[in-house]
């Protein structure tokens, strides 16, 4: 029998925005996602399942190909490096902004720019880029804090509507980068799948048309 193909979806916030688009690409899972403790699925196509697993894991199941197909967004993508699969389609969902910010009336220090995120690769090439140097401090999660508390100067973090960092007295600086989801496939899958993984791209490719 033919392995299936697997297509590894982000959970979280992503999932809701993935939806709607699975939906319209005629891949339905045959159960609730969002209600289901299982982490794989069969759909209405019997090659075809699902996986949902954590955002920043979909790269990794994709670059060794234990995952053929994944909807990552690109702040993820960015900050793992994406190496052995290709980006085939920006799914325009989930958009957002990856910026720097920085504490609302406090001049940028003199000494050395500490930065927090938990994009630290992403971060670092930025400042690289720039010609600053930085220590890099790696959190995981409520960033904000870190400039309150004096653990960093400035963040890297995604900004959406900003209310995040207005709400701890930050204001939005640079953008790094634009957001959004992007549809990616292994490698290794483009190799000896194409003519599986081909009609989905292209039914993926009229989903999104028709939203536009
Ligand atoms: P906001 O307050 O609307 O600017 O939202 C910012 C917070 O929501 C950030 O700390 C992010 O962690 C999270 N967030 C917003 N949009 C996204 C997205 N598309 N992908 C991942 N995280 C997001």
């Amino acid at each position: 029998m033919n392995k299936p193909l697997i297509i590894a979806l982000s959970k979280g916030r992503i999932l809701d925005d993935t939806l709607p688009l699975l939906a319209a690409a005629d891949i339905h899972p045959l159960e609730d996602l969002k209600k289901s403790r299982k982490l794989i699925f069969d759909t209405n196509h019997d090659h075809i399942k699902l996986i949902v697993i954590r955002a920043t894991d979909v790269p990794t199941y994709v670059e060794y190909g234990a995952a053929d197909m994944g909807i990552s967004g690109k702040d993820v993508l960015m900050e793992h490096g994406a190496r052995e699969m290709v980006e085939v389609l920006d799914l325009k969902i989930a958009c957002c902004r990856l910026m720097t910010a920085k504490v609302k009336g406090v001049p940028r220090t003199t000494g050395r720019l500490k930065v927090a995120s938990k994009f630290v690769n992403i971060a670092r090439q930025y400042y690289y880029e720039q010609g600053q140097q930085v220590d890099i401090i790696k959190l995981y999660g409520g960033m904000e804090l870190a400039p309150i508390l004096g653990l960093a100067h400035e963040i890297v973090d995604i900004v959406d509507t900003g209310n995040t960092l207005k709400a701890n007295g930050m204001i939005p600086d640079q953008l790094i980068a634009d957001i959004s989801s992007r549809l990616v496939v292994s490698r290794s899958a483009m190799k000896q799948k194409l003519s599986t993984i081909q009609p989905i791209i292209d039914r993926f490719k009229a989903a999104l048309a028709h939203n536009n």
